[in-house]
């Protein structure tokens, strides 16, 4: 038997259980090379824990610790057009995107949903670098319209993550003319006086930010993120100069009047919850979360009065 269970059994399993084992179980940072355990690395909402860099996190998983208990529900975007050019590269475009669909395990490369965070009612959409660089195409064009048209219906704020190598060249002009149509879309956003609030994520470039990534009424960055429309290597071998230490990076953008806020990913979530109460003439938000229905019920008796002084924020309407 130890023959079957020592020799043959480990020699099948190998055989066929050979994708079951995660390769991704330690990652590189790029920053500063420490090996980084992946529960560790996502507990850490994708930041090294040894210098602080902020690595790519997908729209899935920063929904899941922006919205209160992780949940929201997501907001349907019409179907576009599949393939409109017939583009072949070294690969057709329905193939780019079925392979960009099997490796990310999302249809599209942006994610909207609507939910409440620190107990306020918001739409977000956030953009997925790791799907074909986060390109804009007529999806994403559709998605931040659905976005926008759902806000103003339940009179929301949105909240936009963007993270974009451009516009998707497999559509052509089609692509650019999500440009205008996303720049309507936070004008409806305009018109009914609620708030656009962007979060820039590295790399933010090319034709996103030429439109509705610029627009928010406010706009925060994640540190050291690239946002530019142009990048450095092409502007470099344009005009043949050295360009300065950090140049188009968010804090250079944040000293030069680009941005409002450069902000931790740890404390996004309570910034914006802030900034959103503040806009929309709501109390200070509670910092003190709700029980997790896990814990077992408190034998003690609670105090009749809250202890905290801004306790008026958590009275019921
Ligand atoms: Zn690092």
């Amino acid at each position: 038997m130890n023959w079957i269970s020592n020799y043959v059994r480990p020699r099948i399993n190998s055989l066929f259980s050979r994708r079951e084992v995660p390769e991704n179980l330690w990652t590189k940072c790029p920053e500063c090379g420490t090996m980084l355990f992946h529960r560790e690395l996502s507990d850490n909402l994708n930041v090294c824990t040894n210098c602080d860099h902020h690595l790519a996190i997908t729209p899935r998983e920063r929904f899941r610790s922006m919205f209160d208990g992780g949940a929201f529900v997501e907001v349907k975007v019409p179907e576009p057009v599949a393939d409109p050019l017939q583009f072949r590269d070294q690969k057709k475009y329905p193939d780019r995107m079925k392979s960009a669909q099997k490796s990310t395990g999302e249809k599209e490369a942006m994610l909207v949903a609507e939910g409440e965070m620190g107990r306020t009612p918001v739409i977000a959409a956030a953009q997925d670098f790791s799907f074909m660089g986060g390109s804009m195409g007529m999806y994403v064009g559709n998605a931040i319209i659905a976005a926008a048209e759902r806000a103003v219906k339940l009179k929301r704020p949105l909240i936009l993550f963007s993270a974009a190598g451009g516009a998707r060249m497999q559509e052509g002009i089609l692509s650019l003319m999500q440009m205008p149509r996303t720049t309507v879309a936070v004008e409806m956003l305009r018109e009914a006086g609620l708030p656009y609030i962007v979060v820039l994520t590295h790399p933010t470039t090319g034709g996103v930010t030429a439109s509705y990534a610029m627009l928010g009424d406010i706009q925060i960055a994640e540190p050291n993120a690239l946002i530019c429309f142009a990048g450095p290597r092409v502007i470099e071998q344009t005009i043949r100069e050295k360009l300065p230490e950090g140049f188009q990076r968010a804090e250079y953008l944040l000293e030069h009047g680009m941005l409002d806020r450069v902000t931790h990913r740890k404390n996004m979530r309570d910034e914006l919850v802030s900034i959103l109460r503040m806009l929309g003439g709501l109390p200070a938000p509670t910092k003190a979360d709700l029980p997790a229905p896990v814990d077992p019920p408190a034998i003690e008796a609670q105090p009749e009065t809250a202890p905290e002084p801004d306790a008026q924020a958590s009275k019921p309407a």
